[in-house]
């Protein structure tokens, strides 16, 4: 019998962008094939074992809320979880889970294994098949064919990956794997923008050779978040504890006396490195006034002894490696298990791609990761539940989809890059989205879950979930701002405490709420119909507390959409216009666009110049 050889959609990786394209496009009913170098690296994380962070937490939630596995995967695999900002406003809050990586890896393959639709080969895709300026398939490594009218390239650090280690040079995609040169030199052949990248990783520790005693412990956050908006903390495994250490001017002399041995410094190495998440060579010069930088020492999981020295990333000789590292007090008698290395590899730019992340000169061919000039596990798993999604809506031949600015981290991704490029390895923030208030990570499923349902992504669990806590936050609103405290009354008094004084006059439920010395729980205590249902309760209270920021920012929305067509002067100008940077108002000066919509669409110019021109013009009426 003959292995099936048609599919709707192939997906060619099987990362964090492969595995959520394969999972979105055979959820959404489409016959999928995933091919891949191993099965067995199904989700590796080929760098810091650890998923969400700043501006990071809001894509995982949002690719949960389409229904997507990598927040379920982290709940079952983290070790240990945290809200880092957690004392600032909701938009900049973010959940971060450290996770066991073997873990990782079975949750996901647990997860791709039990998708209907989906078949998983393993193989290396060595060529596509393009006929007509149009893909129909692919051939693997050892000939075989497989022909489908949609194809997405997921292949990571692994085209034309080359790995360094001091000057010391090796083809890989990353340390243990092969690279991708064969097909990276077909793709050289089409008519898309290459370019190089370069990321780096540290050098790995053994946990028994590190005095763990002497350095600062950092535990998670009781009570313990959970990822997915599904999530249960009955899930998470054993948690454990990381540690802070710190270099200092010893360490780095070490450095500065090895970089005539360092593949950045001597010019080997040619691709721009992610400026967010610099080596430890890279820090020690450009900030050559810090006498210290932090290293978060992180467990890479419950199985093994390795550690993960987050912050020493190093392409420096392993001698060098070596000396850095055991000059870190607790490390000196450090054992190191895996050396540090940097790895350059091709990445496409991302502006010949349409916001389906379809290539703009081979119709049926998507490509999403850390292809697209992105670099992180979330970025990468963003792009690829899009691509997933539209290769399928291609296939029920239906118009594409991709979220705005405003409603999702997604939409400011994918608009960043399509209209922006990337000249450095691309990772998201929350500075990014001009609409933070609306983009939480906490409401990433009111957002965009019924979008989901819609897409055919999201299952009849999640829906029931989601639509009984909408239901729940609705009716409670209505309740809080029909229940009224009166002054004087044993409520009122029992708040005298948290408020200072007491109550001047009556006060509803939903007023008291959006003091910001009164919670949830505070209400909850006095009231024996507060709902008990977390991510509710949570909602209620952040949405009364921000509701007069919510809403001035929908305004804006609507008021640049309806700006669109303004009119902007021929001789506009742009000198004086404040807050510009030089990079636009020089791209305004020098295409002078007609409309405030045109001005816009010019790559580079961001929303938030356009939001400073409108000020400007509403100043000069
Ligand atoms: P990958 O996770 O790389 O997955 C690509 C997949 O494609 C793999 O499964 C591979 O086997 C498969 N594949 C490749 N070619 C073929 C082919 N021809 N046929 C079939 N299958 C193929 N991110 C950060 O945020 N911070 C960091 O500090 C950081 N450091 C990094 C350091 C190193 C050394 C590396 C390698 C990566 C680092 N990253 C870092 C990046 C992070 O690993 C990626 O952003 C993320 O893994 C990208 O996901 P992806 O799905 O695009 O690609």
């Amino acid at each position: 019998m003959d292995y099936p050889s048609q599919f709707d959609v192939i997906v060619i990786g099987g990362g964090h962008a492969g595995t959520e394209a394969a999972l979105a496009s055979a959820r959404m009913g489409c016959a999928t094939l995933l091919l891949t170098h191993s099965v067995d690296t199904l989700g590796q994380m080929s760098c810091n074992p650890a998923i969400g962070g700043i501006g990071k937490s809001h894509l995982v939630r949002e690719i949960d809320a389409l229904g997507g596995a990598m927040a379920k995967a982290t709940d079952q695999a983290g070790i240990q979880f945290r809200v880092l900002n957690n004392r600032k406003g909701p938009a900049v809050r973010a959940t971060r889970a450290q996770a066991d990586r073997v873990l990782y890896r079975n949750a996901i393959r647990a997860i791709i294994e039990a998708q209907v639709g989906l078949q998983v080969f393993q193989q290396a895709v060595d060529d596509l098949i393009i006929e007509n300026d149009t893909v129909q398939g692919v051939v693997t490594q050892t000939g075989l064919r497989f022909k489908a009218p949609r194809v997405i390239l997921t292949t990571g650090t692994f085209l034309g990956g080359k790995m360094h280690i001091g000057l010391t040079r090796s083809a890989g995609g990353r340390a243990g794997d092969p690279p991708s040169n064969t097909l990276a030199e077909r793709l050289r052949e089409l008519p898309f923008r290459v370019e190089r990248l370069k990321t780096g990783t540290p050098p790995r520790l053994d946990a028994r050779s590190i005095d763990l005693d002497s350095l600062e412990k950092q535990w998670g956050d009781t009570p313990r978040p959970v990822m997915s908006f599904l999530g249960d903390r009955r899930e998470h495994p054993e948690q454990r504890c990381c540690w802070v250490a710190y270099t200092n001017e010893r360490t780095h002399e070490i450095i500065r006396a090895g970089l005539d041995r360092s593949p950045l410094y001597t010019g080997v190495i040619e691709g721009e490195g992610p400026r967010y998440c610099p080596s430890v060579e890279d820090k020690v010069q450009r900030f050559a006034d810090k006498a210290s930088h932090q290293v978060f020492v992180e467990p890479e999981g419950l199985t093994t002894n390795e550690l993960y020295p987050n912050g020493i990333s190093t392409s420096l000789s392993f001698d060098v490696q070596m000396e850095l590292v055991r000059s870190i007090k607790g490390f000196e008698n450090a054992h190191i298990t895996r050396p540090g290395y940097a790895i350059e590899y091709d990445f496409f730019d991302p502006r010949d791609l349409l916001s389906s992340l379809e290539t703009r000169s081979v119709a049926g061919l998507y490509f999403a990761g850390q292809i697209n000039g992105t670099t992180g596990y979330e970025e990468a798993a963003a792009q690829g539940l899009l691509a997933g999604i539209n290769a399928a809506l291609a296939i029920r031949e239906e118009a594409p989809w991709c979220p705005r600015r405003d409603e999702a981290y997604l939409g400011v991704l994918v608009d960043d890059l399509i209209t922006m490029g990337t000249k450095e390895p691309y990772r998201m923030f929350t500075s990014r989205a001009e609409h933070r208030l609306l983009l939480r990570e906490d409401n990433a499923d009111l957002r965009l879950t019924e979008q989901g349902r819609k897409l055919g992504l999201v299952n009849d669990e999640r829906w029931e979930q989601f639509s009984r806590k909408r239901d729940i936050i609705v009716s409670e609103q209505q309740r809080l701002s029909r229940t009224f405290v009166q002054p004087g009354s044993t409520a009122a008094r029992s708040l005298i405490g948290k408020l200072g004084k007491p109550l001047s006059r009556e006060y509803s439920y939903a007023e008291l709420l959006k003091r910001p010395e009164l919670d949830y729980s505070d209400i909850a205590a006095l009231d024996s119909d507060a709902v008990d249902h977390e991510q509710a309760a949570l909602q209620v209270s952040i949405q009364a507390k921000y509701a007069g920021y919510i809403d001035r920012q929908r305004d804006e929305i609507d008021r640049v959409r309806r700006y669109e067509g303004l009119s902007l002067p021929v001789d506009m100008d742009y000198l004086q216009v404040s807050g510009l940077s030089n990079e636009v108002r020089d791209k305004l000066i020098a295409q002078k666009p007609e409309t405030l919509g045109r001005a816009s669409r010019i790559p580079g110019v961001t929303p938030a110049a356009i939001s400073l021109l409108l000020v400007h013009m509403k100043r000069k009426k």
